[in-house]
């Protein structure tokens, strides 16, 4: 059931965000208001669900443009509204936000690990939840980083083709794999990426990668980045990103 739209927020829904419908999933109705109501003011067009069958069904009718999900549900849990949405050709496409507790941290990275664009933990404060629904969407409209392409980001800059990479202009020596550890963040600079999510990007070595050894790797990516080592972000209990 979505809830009464009469509130707030219809009168606002000229500005662009208009163009985007987000569905938010949440049973606790106090936090659903929350969410709904300063979506609303922004302008975005928001539906909203209780349960993850009404998830299911509002996405599937809807096909919204974001999906803000909570994954303790009753019934048919986020998780699973995550998996079965992201093994959907119709559903697939479209980005969630999965909103958690902290304590969460193994079902983060289990729905990263499905697919799932980001999250975002409770307590949230509307304003860091509404940054992060405009960085997924502008993310999902930037066109995606070729494999050749020469990435810049601030004093870092790759040369996939020719495998070199440049901090403040001077070229850094890296292994294989490291160099491969730093790509696969780089081309989607701001998502996080669980162990498991680097290790099948650079698997194919000629030794194995395992989920212990992108910490090394990352260890010894940060030595040798030298003043551009913070941009390799660790994020704790789920894994890492690049800094945008
Ligand atoms: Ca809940």
């Amino acid at each position: 059931m979505r809830p009464d739209p009469a509130q707030a927020g219809s009168g606002l829904g000229q500005s662009r965000t208009a163009l985007y419908r987000v569905l938010v999933v949440e049973d606790e109705e106090d936090i659903l208001e929350l969410v709904r109501y300063n979506l609303s003011k922004e302008g975005y067009d928001v539906a909203c669900a209780a349960s993850g069958e009404r998830a299911l069904q509002l996405a599937r009718a809807e096909l919204p443009d974001l999906i803000l999900l909570d994954l303790m549900l009753p019934g048919v849990g986020g998780l699973d509204v995550c998996r079965l949405l992201k093994g959907d050709g119709r559903t697939a496409h479209i980005p969630i936000i999965m909103l958690t507790a902290k304590t969460e941290e193994a079902d983060i990275v289990t729905g990263l690990e499905m697919g799932a664009d980001d999250y975002v933990t409770k307590p949230f404060s509307p304003r860091v939840l509404s940054a992060r629904v405009r960085a997924v969407l502008r993310r999902r409209r930037a066109e995606p980083v070729s494999e050749e392409q020469t990435i810049r980001i601030r004093e870092l800059i790759i040369h996939p083709s020719r495998r070199e990479v440049l901090v403040k202009g001077q070229a850094v020596e890296l292994t294989f794999t490291e160099f491969s550890v730093l790509h696969t963040l780089a081309r989607r600079p701001g998502w996080v990426f669980t162990r498991s999510q680097i290790v099948d990007a650079v698997r194919g070595d000629e030794y194995p990668v395992t989920d212990r050894s992108v910490d090394v790797q990352i260890v010894s990516l940060r030595k040798k980045l030298g003043p551009c080592a913070t941009y390799i972000e660790t994020v704790r209990g789920v894994g890492y990103r690049l800094k945008e």
